[in-house]
């Protein structure tokens, strides 16, 4: 496709899914330029500086509508030569694990349930396997020995998002790509000097700048809306904050895989770091978090590894998950030069490859991926705005 010369290719939000996206388009022969809403030096208010990182397509099949399983699988087998290619152009680790997920049942309710989540998850193909009480315990000697009985879901990863979004920027930089903090936009609008082109405005540091662009890739996160003229007035844009809750505790390893029972998860880092969530709450854009979700985190997690008694406390969080109408994210042009990918809700870190790798081939080379299609805005406006 011939490139129109009217700007670069901006990239509103450094997010998992704007740096993702910068950084497929740095591989493309692109230079994009990421505006990212947080200051330098402050760790804002992202889902991703949050987020568990399961990559977990079997644990979420029960809950998730099939595209977003299906584009999961996808972007799970992607994730391997993606973490490979983002470790050797940033020369950092991004902390992927493939131990696999264990569920486990501390009663027979539990226990019934996970045979219901695994007839889900046999309906998509996926692999999973029932265990016994004494298989649960071989797995992970640190589990409760109240636990009935359990699942394995080999297939399923983790990788550390906020080591991920580090390396993510410092290959960006190294590619010849820019990312400014504290690069707040508030206007997206045609260029008032090129028909194809559109300028983003906002705030940098406090003054009102603005950016000619070619392209512009908007990935705002729970924010897209609220903070965003014109893609705000965008039928099916519409992206609502649905809080969550981690605990992040360190000391001594205890398990070596996620563990997940029907309440909660606990997710091992490379580092040492155990972290523990989460919370699903609608409240807007509060940040705080709550002693109720701290303590209900904390003694969901003791059931299921009592060991977490011992462990040293090292930061509670909330974050937004970014959620559309229908929970399906919109990966879409909404018009010629201007694209979203927004409303990854519970699976950002998850659907951060697939994403970014399919959205930069539409903007590279102008046609839609057919992996897309479900994904396209138009399924709001055909009905009205509702899907
Ligand atoms: C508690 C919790 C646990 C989670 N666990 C998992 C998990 O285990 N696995 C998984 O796959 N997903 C998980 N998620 C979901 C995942 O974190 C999100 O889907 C993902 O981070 C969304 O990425 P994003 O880049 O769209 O948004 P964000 O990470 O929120 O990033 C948005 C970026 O845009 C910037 N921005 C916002 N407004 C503007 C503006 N006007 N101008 C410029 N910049 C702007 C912000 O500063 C921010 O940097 C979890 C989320 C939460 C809250």
């Amino acid at each position: 496709m011939i490139r129109r010369d009217a700007g670069p290719t901006v990239v509103v939000g450094g997010g998992i899914i704007g740096l993702s996206i910068a950084y497929e388009l740095v591989r493309r022969g692109r230079t994009p330029v990421v505006l990212d809403a947080t200051p330098r030096g402050e760790t804002g208010e992202t889902a991703t500086r949050v987020a568990a990182g399961m990559l977990a397509p079997a644990s979420e099949a029960d809950d998730e509508p099939a595209a977003v399983v299906a584009l999961g699988r996808d972007s799970l087998a992607r994730y391997p030569a993606f973490v490979g290619a983002v470790e050797r152009d940033s020369e950092r680790s991004c902390g992927y694990r493939d131990d696999g997920t264990l569920w486990i049942a501390v009663n027979r309710d539990e226990d019934a349930e996970l045979e219901r989540l695994m007839r889900a998850q046999a309906r998509h193909g996926l692999d999973v396997r029932k265990l016994d009480a004494a298989a649960v315990r071989d797995l992970e000697p640190h589990v409760t020995p109240r636990a009935v009985g359990g699942m394995l879901a080999p297939g399923d990863h983790s990788v550390d998002p906020r080591r991920l979004a580090e390396a993510l920027a410092l290959a960006v930089r190294r590619g010849g790509g820019t990312i400014h903090a504290g690069w707040c936009v508030d206007r997206i609008e045609p260029s008032p000097v090129d028909d194809a082109g559109w300028r983003v405005g906002g705030t940098e540091g406090g003054w009102r700048n603005s950016v000619d662009a070619a392209e512009v890739v908007v990935a705002a996160g729970a924010r897209v809306t609220a903070a965003i003229e014109w893609i705000g007035a965008s039928p099916g844009c519409e992206v609502r904050p649905v809080r969550g809750e981690v605990v992040r505790l360190r000391g001594a390893p205890l398990v070596e895989r996620s563990i997940r029972t029907p309440r909660i998860y606990l997710v091992p880092r490379t580092d040492g770091e155990l972290v523990i969530g989460a919370t699903t709450e609608e409240r807007g854009f509060d940040a705080d978090p709550t002693a109720g979700g701290t303590m209900d985190l904390l003694r969901h997690a003791f059931v299921a590894v009592p060991g977490v008694y011992d462990l040293v406390f090292a930061e509670v969080s909330a974050g937004w998950r970014p959620a559309t109408v229908d929970h399906i994210p919109v990966i879409d042009r909404l018009a010629p030069g201007l694209f979203a990918a927004i409303g990854h809700y519970r699976n950002g870190i998850l659907l951060a490859p697939a994403t970014a790798q399919l959205l930069a081939e539409f903007v590279v080379g102008g046609e839609r991926p057919p992996a897309l299609e479900r994904f396209a805005v138009d399924r709001f406006r055909s009905e009205g705005g509702n899907p």
